[in-house]
């Protein structure tokens, strides 16, 4: 039988844990973890190529963000990606001084 071998702990924010865990649930925040190549800035993540940005402003500006997320757009249907979820955990721990806590103890 093979042997299993722990990763270790996953690093992130105790929510974005919960999050994966299915003990919260939040949308996605794509533009808070960018995707930058020599195309340019990916649309809306770098899991999805719905074209590209010359500049972080014009993708945040020019990208209809409420067209992504799991309910929205079905290629996002199943995702769980950092890349769109960890952000809005991120924002909401600083939005809470029990989550800020939280994270700050490791907890
Ligand atoms: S839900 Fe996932 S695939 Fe869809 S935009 Fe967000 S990070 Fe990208």
């Amino acid at each position: 039988m093979p042997e299993v071998i722990s990763p270790g702990p996953i690093p992130g924010p105790p929510l974005f844990l919960d999050f994966l865990e299915g003990k919260a649930d939040f949308g996605c925040t794509a533009w808070g973890i960018p995707s930058y190549s020599v195309f340019g800035w990916q649309r809306p993540c770098y899991l999805m190529s719905d074209g590209y940005a010359k500049t972080y402003r014009e993708l945040v500006e020019t990208t209809d963000w409420a067209r992504y997320g799991r309910g929205r757009d079905p290629r996002c249907a199943n995702c769980m990606a950092h890349c769109g979820y960890e952000p809005t955990a991120v924002l909401a721990t600083m939005g809470s001084l029990k989550q800020s806590l939280r994270a700050l103890s490791g907890a």
